[in-house]
């Protein structure tokens, strides 16, 4: 089992749907937010190109955060998800340095919070609250183990980036482009 996200960067509006579902489904307090919206502008003009992207903590199969946390609050659940256990967190910071993705936000309850792939909802066989929710259908959710799941299928034919490759983590959020 290795769970992953596609987003199709041809069908994102850049509504922001998906950052106030996941706010509203995980309790993310005013001012924070566990997924955000960024445009990019390529190109010269007059031809430019601009890609709208919803991003989040990538779940990363290499991931420092996991690695430098000192009490192992930071740590991996079944099919890779990364995961924070509140009560084991100390607060000391280190994976939010860690992330190339500033994925993490300090929680003013004293612990480091991030995007958890929904896992009580996909527990329950549902989709992440932001894939649910998306008006243009440009996320999908799956088992990259199953090839005939949804986020397989759309990843064999489309292609498709990861953000950062350089820094080594190896993402499981791909970038339908
Ligand atoms: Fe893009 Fe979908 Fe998020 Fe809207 S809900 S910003 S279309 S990813
Ligand atoms: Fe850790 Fe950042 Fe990768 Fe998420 S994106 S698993 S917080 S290194
Ligand atoms: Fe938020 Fe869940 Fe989407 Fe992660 S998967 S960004 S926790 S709604």
């Amino acid at each position: 089992m290795r769970y992953a996200m596609a987003i199709d960067t041809k069908k994102c509006v850049g509504c922001s749907d998906c950052v106030v579902a996941c706010q509203t489904e995980n309790n993310v307090p005013i001012g924070y937010c566990r997924d955000w919206v960024v445009e990019v502008t390529a190109g010269k003009y007059p031809n430019l190109e601009i890609e709208l992207r919803s991003e989040r903590c990538n779940h990363c199969d290499n991931s420092p955060c996991v690695r430098c946390c000192p009490t192992g609050a930071s740590h991996y659940e079944e099919g890779g998800i990364v995961t924070v256990n509140h009560y084991e967190c100390i607060g000391c910071n280190a994976c939010i340095e860690s992330c190339p993705y500033d994925a993490r936000y300090s929680h003013p309850d004293g612990y480091v919070d991030k995007c958890t792939f929904c896992i009580h909802r996909v527990e329950k066989g549902q989709n992440p609250a932001c894939v649910s929710v998306c008006p243009t259908n440009c996320m999908y959710f799956g088992d990259l183990d199953d090839p005939l799941s949804e986020v397989s299928q759309v990843m064999k034919n489309r292609k498709w980036k990861v953000l950062a490759p350089e820094a080594g983590t190896n993402p499981n959020v791909y970038y339908l482009i």
